[in-house]
């Protein structure tokens, strides 16, 4: 069977579903998605790719820019990085700001909030917001081959107004002295970044450069893609990592947009968007869509 008829198939039986998950509500803009979306998008190394459902609707990527603004700043600082962040699963609410305090202002990883937050702080470096939000626009641009992907600012103005846990985490950083910039700053910077809207179709392109093979646009180095792929099956589904990684056997980052973006080592990117959300904050049938598509497809990295 195709590539194609399988997709075909996952969408059937996907839009047959009528228990998809509670869409975010706590930031007001995202709380007024359609949760009967559904798309998915296959890119292989070479950039031919498949596309299924809703693929071409831009939808909020949110903490998926995670993996993007991780490989700026390892590209900026190197190993640095990890004086100011770790590299362990939270097994805590992606949002949690007990496990920070208990931890002494270092957050578990990167692709938890407070992780992401410094790691944005990281980026910013001597740039203003607009510098550094432009770069990696470009940098997502140039990853997916693509210049028509944009920032929302109605969805980073609600997050704005709404953020007040974003904003006492950024200040817990601040106060253990791990933050560089004023939390206001550093945050802005991060709204926007979660802001970015992109289809299935540019998210699967652009996830390419974690691909690792001949043909794939090599924006950072393969040994670097090997560390964002295992902090991504560690640590890309927050406290449902372990259970992400058992269900599908591949590295992925979920966004409270309902995407997620999976990399299959060596062979493609998958995206995949459902706004409905589990109760820790993964895209629901976005999660069990990959899962028929990594067994239908014999894709895992475990063999
Ligand atoms: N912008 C969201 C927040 O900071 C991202 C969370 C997510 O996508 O998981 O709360």
């Amino acid at each position: 069977m195709s590539v194609q008829e399988i997709l075909n198939q996952i969408h059937t039986s996907i839009s047959a579903r009528s228990d998809r998950g509670e869409v975010a509500t706590y930031i007001p803009e995202l709380a007024s998605v359609d949760p009967g979306h559904f798309g998915l998008a296959v890119a292989l190394a070479d950039g031919k790719h498949y596309t299924v459902g809703d693929a071409e609707i831009p939808f909020s990527i949110q903490s998926i820019s995670k993996v993007f603004t991780l490989a700026l700043a390892l590209g900026m600082v190197g190993d640095k990085l990890w004086e100011r962040v770790g590299r362990e699963p939270s097994g805590n609410a992606f949002n949690s700001i007990l496990q920070l305090e208990r931890e002494q202002g270092i957050p578990r990883n990167p692709f938890i909030n407070p992780g992401a937050i410094v790691v944005t702080d990281v980026i910013l470096a001597s740039s203003s917001p607009a510098e550094t939000l432009a770069e990696l626009v470009n940098f997502i641009r140039y990853a997916a081959d693509d210049g028509n992907i944009y920032i929302n600012e109605a969805v980073a103005l609600s997050e704005k107004t709404t953020g007040h846990r974003n904003f006492a985490l950024a200040h817990f950083l601040r106060s253990f002295n791990n933050l560089t910039h004023e939390p206001e700053l550093t945050l802005g910077t991060y709204f926007h970044q979660c802001a970015i809207e992109m289809s299935c179709r540019q998210l699967a392109l652009a996830g390419r450069f974690l691909i690792n093979a001949p043909g794939v646009p090599q924006l950072i180095s393969p040994d670097r893609v090997r560390r964002i792929n295992a902090l991504m099956i560690t640590c890309g589904h927050y406290d449902a990592s372990g259970d992400f990684a058992y269900k599908v056997g591949l590295p992925g980052k979920s966004g409270v947009g309902g995407g997620i973006l999976v990399i299959v080592p060596g062979k493609a990117a998958i995206a995949v968007w459902s706004p409905g959300l589990t109760a820790q904050g993964n895209s629901l049938l976005g999660t069990e869509a990959v899962q028929a598509l990594a067994q239908r497809m014999d894709w895992s990295v475990f063999g």
